[in-house]
């Protein structure tokens, strides 16, 4: 079985609070990608699941979270998971903002529930999700969509009018429970303008989308990063962006373009210094 795993990016993002369980909630406007992550999912010989993987570096047994998703459907179906071999051919960059592993993740789910006869609901099948990561339910819907609560809670909106996207991921990782702990520790003096952008959407206005892109992770960012992705953010202006903004606790930094030689251009002058740097276009909601 193929599958392809979309990478997904940020339009905004908002940290609304600490709840007594220890976790955050957000208000995210996401939006899925072409860039993509291939799979394949094959039953093995062997006795555990094994993933295999181009980037060497990335856990190749239970911790990657692909063999977390097989078992996470299994465990809901109530049946111990067979044996599989998983390939995973990465191109979206890891640790960038870009849920590079709960979208492999979310593939799983797909492939299975396709496998075993659609035994749960898309619906469902975003609910198994959660025990895996909470990105994992949008990656599993893809398309636009309003994630509330962890992530979980999730409301398809009207799809990204078609444009050309620029992204580019500089060259250092950044610690998600850091940027929390800063988020945490200061008052935060700017929101996005959720409501905003869901009437952009509503009305397939694209500058006024572009215009509403925010994430206040950015300003939370040690200085030293924040230089860098404000540049890259400056650049994707200069060369004719619509909007930019950050992705996720970053640090890919990405920008939408109507016009394909604006992207271009954009693309071109950003790999003189960063080697991540990518011309994609929006992608459509998986189930609609
Ligand atoms: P998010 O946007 O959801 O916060 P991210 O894009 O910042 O995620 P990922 O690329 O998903 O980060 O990687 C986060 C961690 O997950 C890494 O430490 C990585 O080792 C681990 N991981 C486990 N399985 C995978 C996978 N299939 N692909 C990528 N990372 C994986």
């Amino acid at each position: 079985m193929e599958l392809l795993a979309h990478a997904k990016l940020n339009l905004t993002l908002d940290v609304l609070g600490c709840r007594p369980d220890g976790y955050h909630d957000l208000r995210m406007v996401m939006q899925s990608i072409t860039l993509a992550d291939n799979l394949t999912i094959h039953p093995s010989q062997g006795e555990r699941t094994q993933v295999r993987c181009n980037f060497s570096f990335l856990p190749n047994g239970d911790q990657n979270l692909a063999a977390k998703a097989a078992r996470c459907f299994y465990q809901a179906l109530g049946r111990s998971a067979p044996p599989l071999d998983i390939r995973i051919q990465k191109r979206i960059p890891v640790c960038a903002g870009m849920a590079g592993g709960s979208t492999d993740a979310a593939a799983v789910l797909r492939g299975l529930n396709q496998q075993e006869g659609l035994p749960f609901s898309p619906a469902q099948l975003a609910q198994v999700g959660e025990a895996v990561g909470a990105d994992v339910p949008y990656c599993v819907l893809g398309g636009t969509a309003l994630a509330e609560g962890r992530g979980e809670l999730l409301t398809p909106l009207p799809t990204l009018p078609k444009c050309f996207v620029v992204v580019c991921k500089p060259d250092f990782s950044i610690s998600t429970p850091e940027l929390f702990g800063r988020v945490d520790s200061v008052k935060l003096h700017h929101h996005p303008d959720t409501s905003g952008m869901l009437a952009a959407l509503q009305q397939g206005d694209l500058p006024g989308v572009a215009r509403r892109m925010y994430n206040v992770f950015e300003d939370v960012l040690p200085a030293r990063q924040a230089v860098q992705v404000t540049e890259i953010k400056q650049t994707l202006i200069h060369f004719g962006a619509l909007g930019a903004t950050m992705s996720g606790t970053g640090p890919t930094a990405f920008g939408l373009f109507t016009q394909r030689s604006d992207a271009e251009a954009a693309r071109a002058a950003l790999a003189v210094d960063y080697s991540d740097v990518l011309l994609v276009q929006t992608a459509d909601p998986i189930w609609t």
